[in-house]
């Protein structure tokens, strides 16, 4: 990945607005940029867009939509700010923070009613750090229904999306003006683009383990679990350009991951009275501070695993994540009608395990208090019929990335802006402070869709101020 001299481009063909990669940053950047009135062309490194994406749950947080109207649920732009700078101990942008919360609500409601994506809100339990039921996604509760959905809304707006096309090269002025950039064919061709701007949607660099090396090292040893083409690309770029880069240790981390199923067993289960123990049958940290900062918690104990264990309560909103079915069709969820028969179904030792739930019970009838200071007080007691799942900490993404403003302009590390370039989900600097603790559920979705639009609408004013 390199920044050459403008004058080395030469290319026959240009458009307004070039839109690296098309996961669901990529696509909102482009359906904003086309219902402006734009020409843009997505380019996308995979022969079939997924990205990170499609691996996620495809949930994205927003405050003040209709869907929660519907429900009466009250919600804000200020409430939601609020949250997201608490779960981050006040070290994200509060400027970039404000402008995703204010810009959220109707960005849901845009996907849903402009660009015909069936959403819905998720009800049942709300993840750690959201003070309201706020997350929108698929009814199938799946990144890959996501991802189809805005690619299908792409298709309808007449979104030229080329793949199997890497870029490799930006082409840049003195001023930091991006005029071209050169995109690697399947063949082994480059293709070289004129464009007057450019929207880095190419996210982060959880796929190349030398940059996890350096910036995470906690996490070096755990499982990858997003797309492996987050190779930090933005970073280099932006780098070369004179961006301004920030949090670079910061991630999505989960602590409930079911190895070899590679996928999660949603942390709801966590937040309506489930616990975590270890391979010693002992809990060992507080579960509902978040599922990103109990990656690292998991992989600390023996063997680096830990066993989730709920109920058949706890389950059912469970059972509406595509992924968890899956876990569950492979085999992935273990089932007990007591605490002694869960002990043999887990390996677990069955002492310990009994000591946990006499534990879990009398916290939970308001006797004593949780040295690992969770409230139990607020749910009910866990009751057989019981479930168990193997899990690990897996990193899902990175979460640092390039300096931008409040309508996704990338900064340089001065504060100034550069000229043509913005970015969104992944590549850009996120909302979640320098480290795995700081990320409120919905972080990565929220980036990726919420700046993706804000990053096309604001590429759109550029382009269209230029040609009046
Ligand atoms: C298992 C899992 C579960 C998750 N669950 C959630 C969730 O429920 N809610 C949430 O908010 N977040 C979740 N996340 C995080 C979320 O998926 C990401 O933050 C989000 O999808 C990032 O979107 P993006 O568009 O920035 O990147 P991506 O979706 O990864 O898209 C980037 C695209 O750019 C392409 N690309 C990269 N480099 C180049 C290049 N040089 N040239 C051309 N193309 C390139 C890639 O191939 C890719 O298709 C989850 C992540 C994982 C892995």
């Amino acid at each position: 990945m390199a920044v050459r001299p403008a004058s080395e481009a030469s290319f026959e063909f240009s458009v307004p607005v070039v839109v690296i990669g098309a996961g669901a940053c990529g696509l909102t950047a482009a359906l904003s940029l086309r219902e402006q009135g734009l020409e843009v062309l997505v380019l996308e490194r995979d022969s079939r867009p997924t990205g990170s994406t499609s691996l996620s749950a495809g949930l994205i947080p927003a405050a003040g939509t209709r869907f929660q109207r519907e429900k009466g649920i009250e919600d804000s732009p200020e409430l939601f700010a609020a949250d997201l700078a608490a779960k981050a101990h006040g070290e994200n942008d509060p400027v970039v923070v404000r402008a995703v919360a204010e810009a959220s609500g109707p960005t849901i409601d845009w996907l849903a009613d402009n660009q015909g994506l069936d959403l819905h809100l998720v009800e049942g339990f709300t993840y750690p750090g959201h003070s309201r039921l706020r997350m929108h996604g698929p009814k199938t509760q799946t990144g890959a229904d996501l991802e189809s959905m805005l690619l299908a809304a792409a298709d309808r707006a007449g979104i030229d999306i080329l793949t199997g096309a890497s870029v490799e090269d930006l082409y840049a002025d003195e001023g930091g003006r991006v005029v071209a950039i050169g995109a690697r064919r399947p063949d082994g061709t480059t293709d070289v683009v004129g464009c007057e701007a450019v929207i880095l949607a190419c996210c982060g660099y959880g796929g190349n383990a030398d940059l996890v090396r350096r910036h995470i090292p906690e996490m070096e040893a755990a499982a990858f679990c997003g797309h492996t083409s987050n190779t930090g690309d933005a970073l280099a770029w932006g780098e070369a350009l004179g961006a301004g880069l920030a949090d670079l240790g910061s991630y999505q981390g989960h602590g409930s991951f079911c190895l070899p199923q590679g996928l999660q067993v949603t942390w709801a289960v966590m937040m309506l009275g489930g616990v975590q123990v270890n391979l010693e049958g002992r809990r060992f940290a507080d579960e509902t501070r978040g599922y990103s900062e109990q990656a690292e918690d998991v992989l600390r104990q023996p063997e680096g695993v830990a066993w989730d264990i709920y109920d058949a309560r706890c389950e059912v909103p469970a059972l509406a994540f595509h992924d968890y079915q899956e876990v569950k069709r492979l085999g992935g969820i273990r089932e007990a009608d007591t605490v002694e028969q869960l002990a043999k179904v887990t390996g677990l030792p069955a002492d310990a395990l009994a000591r946990t739930f006499a534990e879990v019970a009398s916290y939970a009838a308001g006797h004593g208090r949780d040295p690992l200071g969770r409230d139990f007080t607020a749910t009910p007691p866990l009751a057989p019929p019981y479930r168990a799942a193997r899990v690990t900490g897996a990193l899902l993404h990175t979460q640092g990335g390039l300096t931008i403003d409040g309508e996704a302009r990338v900064l340089r590390r001065d504060g100034t802006l550069l000229p043509n370039l913005f970015a969104g989900g992944g590549a850009a600097r996120g909302f979640s402070g320098p480290s795995g603790w700081g990320y409120l559920s919905g972080n990565g979705l929220l980036s990726a869709v919420v700046l993706g639009r804000i990053a096309g609408l604001s590429a759109a004013s550029l382009v269209t101020a230029a040609t009046r």
